[in-house]
């Protein structure tokens, strides 16, 4: 026995674990990895009080809308039938329209972007409680500010998210009985 070494301790806890805010916004990070969308992919983790995951979603077409008939450009007007705002779903809407359950009330969202004014619509009918965030670089953009306007009116608060870790790693080799 190697006595120059201390005994390792299997009784205390890692430090390096996920805290739970980081977690969940880990969560909708790797949700947005799953839009198709060229140039903005968004994600959304919404946890309930007992920090139960209860839905997750991402930018996207409506169920059996192709991702290859469909167009996901922008570069025609808005009202324009090829432009992707005629048919996305955003990230929130499809958390809170994908739920596992009942009711969403009192729940926390966690999304990379601040929501716009329709999901905000949403989130305020549903009954989710607080949100936090990673990017609002919409900030000042008409829809964002009437999404603020009815948050607030709500009670529904909001905040960036401050990450604990700047980076999380996922490397599915760590796992392999190999190593
Ligand atoms: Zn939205």
């Amino acid at each position: 026995m190697d006595v120059s070494q201390p005994p390792r301790r299997y009784n205390d806890k890692r430090k390096e674990y996920l805290e739970w805010n980081d977690y969940f916004m880990a969560t909708a990070v790797l949700s947005a990895k799953r839009s198709k969308d060229p140039v903005t992919q968004v994600g959304a983790c919404i946890v309930d009080q007992k920090n139960r995951v209860v839905a997750i979603g991402y930018n996207g077409f409506p169920r059996n809308c192709s991702d290859d008939e469909f167009p996901w450009g922008k570069s025609d007007a808005k009202q324009s039938l090829e432009h992707k705002y005629m048919y996305v779903v955003h990230a929130e809407a499809n958390a809170i329209l994908n739920s596992n359950c009942t009711s969403l009330d009192g729940t926390r969202l966690f999304t990379t972007l601040f929501p716009c004014n329709e999901c905000a619509k949403l989130i305020i009918q549903s009954g989710i409680q607080q949100i936090y965030f990673i990017s609002d670089k919409y900030e000042g953009h008409t829809a964002t500010i009437a999404s603020k306007r009815m948050l607030d009116a709500a009670g529904v608060l909001y905040s960036r998210h401050v990450p604990k870790q700047q980076k999380i790693l996922i490397d599915f080799a760590e796992f392999l009985d190999e190593n």
